[in-house]
């Protein structure tokens, strides 16, 4: 089996790396901010790069992955596979690929979902595009840390499907919110409300996952604001996409949570836009 490094040690990249580790695959790791004590650390990208078969990228947006990509090209020519995981837009991917590909390298956009949660139980789910040679290179290690791989297409289509699947849930997360408040005003419990909606079409396993921390108020992250905010910009920016009506609504809501000072916590947090505005 290939080996693999791990570039960007963040909520996702850190879990990841935990388990490549315990399954012997991982010959390095690497953060911007350094965290020597994460295993197989390297002191830079490109360490990492000349050590690994496989380099998987999970850093915050277009331009972190840009700059570890300049940061490793030295080290990567025939034989290297680079999986980018990072949610990034299409046009982007495409930039990135030619990048790559121009050292003679594999590139694999692969970007995921399942969140905090499904990363640290190997139950990540991958929506792979690119070349389907290089797809099965990579396949049998991916599957270390994952439940489910779709192979989607280009890498273009690739990214593109994660941004799909991001704008449905942001719209899901302020819809759930507004409806969660809107029974708190009416003096149902949460615990009345969340066993309705449990027999409810409208729900769903965004509200399965979400229901412990909204009624909590934990708003610790598992998938923050500022990133889902990134991620509606990058839709909004997509060739004719700019005025989809639900999108403007939800990147609005996640650019004003971000300015109040909420990027870094789950994107859940939602809900206290509306308690502010009580
Ligand atoms: P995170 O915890 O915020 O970590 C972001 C990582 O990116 C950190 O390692 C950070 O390094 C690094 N980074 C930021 N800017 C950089 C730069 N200019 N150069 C190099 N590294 C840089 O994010 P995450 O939740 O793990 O998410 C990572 C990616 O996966 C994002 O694209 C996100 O949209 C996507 N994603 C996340 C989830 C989720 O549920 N969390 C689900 C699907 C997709 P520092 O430590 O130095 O800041």
């Amino acid at each position: 089996m290939k080996t693999i490094g791990v570039i960007g040690l963040g909520i996702i990249g850190s879990a990841w790396a935990h388990r490549y580790s315990v399954a012997g695959q991982l010959v390095g790791t690497w953060n911007r901010s350094p965290k020597p004590a994460a295993p197989a650390w390297k002191a830079s990208a490109v360490e990492v790069a000349a050590a690994a078969d496989i380099i998987q990228i999970v850093v915050a947006d277009p331009a972190a992955v840009e700059s570890v990509l300049k940061a490793i090209i030295p080290a990567l020519g025939p034989g290297k596979h680079v999986v980018q995981s990072s949610t990034i837009d299409p046009a982007n991917s495409a930039r990135f690929q030619a990048l790559v590909k121009a050292t003679g390298a594999r590139y694999i956009e692969c970007p995921f979902t399942g969140s905090k949660p499904a990363a640290e139980e190997g139950k990540t789910i991958f929506f792979m595009g690119g070349e389907s040679t290089d797809i099965e290179a990579v396949l049998p290690v991916l599957k270390l840390i994952s439940e489910v791989q779709f192979a989607i297409g280009t890498g273009e289509q690739a990214s593109a499907i994660k941004l799909a699947m991001n704008m449905n849930l942001a719209v899901q997360m302020e819809s759930l919110c507004e409806s969660l408040m809107f029974a708190r005003k009416a003096g149902i419990p949460d615990q009345t409300y969340f066993e309705v909606l449990a027999k409810n079409a409208g729900y769903s396993p965004l509200a399965k996952m979400k229901e412990l921390k909204l009624r909590a108020g934990n708003f610790d992250p598992q998938f923050s604001v500022k990133h889902m905010h990134k991620d509606m910009r990058l839709a909004a920016g997509t060739a004719g996409c700019a005025d989809y009506p639900l999108l403007e609504a939800a990147r609005e809501r996640l650019k004003l949570a971000e300015a109040r000072g909420m990027g870094d916590a789950d994107y859940c947090v939602l809900i206290r836009l509306l308690q502010e505005a009580d």
